[in-house]
This record gives C-alpha cells, sequence and structure tokens, in this order.
C-alpha cells in the first residue's frame, strides 16, 4: 500500500500483529522534540517487535534511545539501527583502525573513537560524512581535495533534507555531499542509508524473522518504500504531520 494513511489505521489493520515491525524515526515517529500522534500506542501494542531504522546520522542508537526515553517512548540501542552508527560500523568491520576523516556531530565522533577507528584529517584512510552541523567552507574545500586524491568518500545517508519540528526542511547530510559533489561531479560516494537495504536487513538479522513476516512503516516512498522493496518487506506509508491521507475512510467517521 502505497497511499499514505494514518498510523491510527495501520493499527486498526492486521500489521501490528506481525513478526517485526520496523519504522522509521523523523516524520513518522518524531518530528523535531514533538511525539506524533498514536506513537506511544505503536509502542505499547508492538513492544519488542518495534525497530527503529533510521537514516539518522546524529545519534547513536545509545543516545537517540535516551533521547526518546524522555519524550516517554521506550526502546533500547540493540533495537534502534541508524546510518550514521552502521556506517561506521561497517568500516571498522572492513578496515579496522582506519585512519578516517570523519565530519560528524559529537556523538558519531565519541563513537568512531570507541569503535577503533583513528580521527585524521591529515592523511586519511577514508572519508565518512555525516550530518555535520558545523561543515565549514573548509572542510567541503578539503573533503574535495581528499575526493579528487582518490581517497575513498563514504555517506552516511543521501537525504538532502528531513522536516523540522514545524515541517520546515532541514537540511540533511546529501545537501552537504551536494556542495563537495558540485566541485568534484565525478565522484561517487556510496551509502548505506536507505533506500540501500542494508538497515532493514540487518533488522530482520537481529529480529530473526523473515521479510513476510515483517512490516515496514515510513513517509518517504523514495527512501523506506524503496528499502522495504530491496529487502521484500510489506511497505506501509504513514502521512507526514499536516499531510492529509489519500485513502477515505470505509465508513461514516474518517479512521484513516
Ligand atoms: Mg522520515
Amino acid at each position: 500500500m502505497h497511499q499514505p494513511v494514518r498510523l491510527q489505521r495501520f493499527l486498526d489493520g492486521p500489521w501490528p500483529d506481525r513478526a517485526a515491525i520496523l519504522a522509521d524515526l523523523d516524520g513518522c515517529l518524531i518530528s523535531g522534540e514533538t511525539v506524533l500522534p498514536d506513537v506511544p500506542e505503536l509502542f505499547a501494542r508492538c513492544g519488542e517487535r518495534l525497530w527503529i531504522v533510521s537514516n539518522n546520522s546524529s545519534d547513536t542508537a545509545q543516545s537517540l534511545s535516551a533521547r526518546l526515553a524522555a519524550l516517554g517512548l521506550a526502546l533500547p540501542p540493540e533495537r534502534i539501527l541508524l546510518a550514521g552508527e552502521m556506517t561506521l560500523r561497517a568500516l571498522q568491520a572492513a578496515r579496522p583502525g582506519a585512519r578516517v576523516a570523519l565530519y560528524a556531530a559529537e556523538p558519531l565522533q565519541d563513537l568512531s573513537r570507541a569503535l577503533g577507528l583513528r580521527p585524521d584529517r591529515a592523511r586519511p584512510e577514508a572519508v565518512v560524512l555525516a550530518r555535520d552541523p558545523s561543515l565549514s567552507f573548509s572542510d567541503i574545500a578539503r573533503i574535495a581535495a581528499f575526493a579528487h586524491a582518490g581517497v575513498p568518500v563514504t555517506l552516511t545517508n543521501p537525504d538532502t533534507s528531513h522536516p523540522g519540528a514545524d515541517g520546515t526542511p532541514q537540511p540533511e547530510t546529501g545537501a552537504l555531499w551536494a556542495a563537495v559533489a558540485a566541485v568534484v561531479p565525478q565522484v561517487r560516494a556510496p551509502s548505506l542509508g536507505k533506500p540501500a537495504p542494508d538497515l532493514p536487513r540487518e533488522a530482520l538479522r537481529r529480529a530473526g524473522v523473515t521479510a513476510g513476516a515483517a512490516v515496514f512503516i515510513g513517509d518517504t516512498a523514495e527512501t523506506d518504500g524503496a528499502a522495504a522493496a530491496a529487502v521484500g518487506v510489506e511497505f506501509i506509508r504513514l502521512t507526514r504531520p499536516g499531510e492529509e491521507p489519500s485513502l477515505p475512510a470505509k465508513t461514516g467517521a474518517c479512521t484513516c
């Protein structure tokens, strides 16, 4: 189902009983620091079968779990898969102890060091670009120079924006990369963030369930829907805050 529906309609259907419910974060569960309508019921209904699968590259699973707890939503770090954290874990697995020029906010910088990657913006073996709110002109020039010299660049996520608390689009990693890519347009920077299948595939592996026993909810067909399709999981698109559902109500009162 690719027509957007409200979360309440999802909760009224058969999907919450699936063995694993994979959920996007921004615009699906929260918007800024606001918990979206009916999300507490989703957490209560789905319990340990609920997983967050997000392109977030500002938090770690640990820091996001704490942030959600402060909003009254309990989910342990083990059931939170974030593109930024997974990118660093994949790099450490492929190239243990690599010298990395990491452009990211503090939680990911701390995680990178804890994993054993070595921060090095002078002679890096790899560049990782995340949603770095302090990225500067000189950083853009430097990343472009590394890329031009053949140092591999990885993006934590390709999104160019995510909705802010009032719906205003906020710059994301893909927007930062667009500035670099304008300088070195021949360079390609891969990402394991959605729409790639890596995050939902890892959630299914950890949950120990097959794709057919799971469902994926998210607000963006191009990323959430494509990632779900890539691993064969049914996708339900939820309305964004302020967006009207396209499906009419079944009966008199609107249940969508
Ligand atoms: Mg979203």
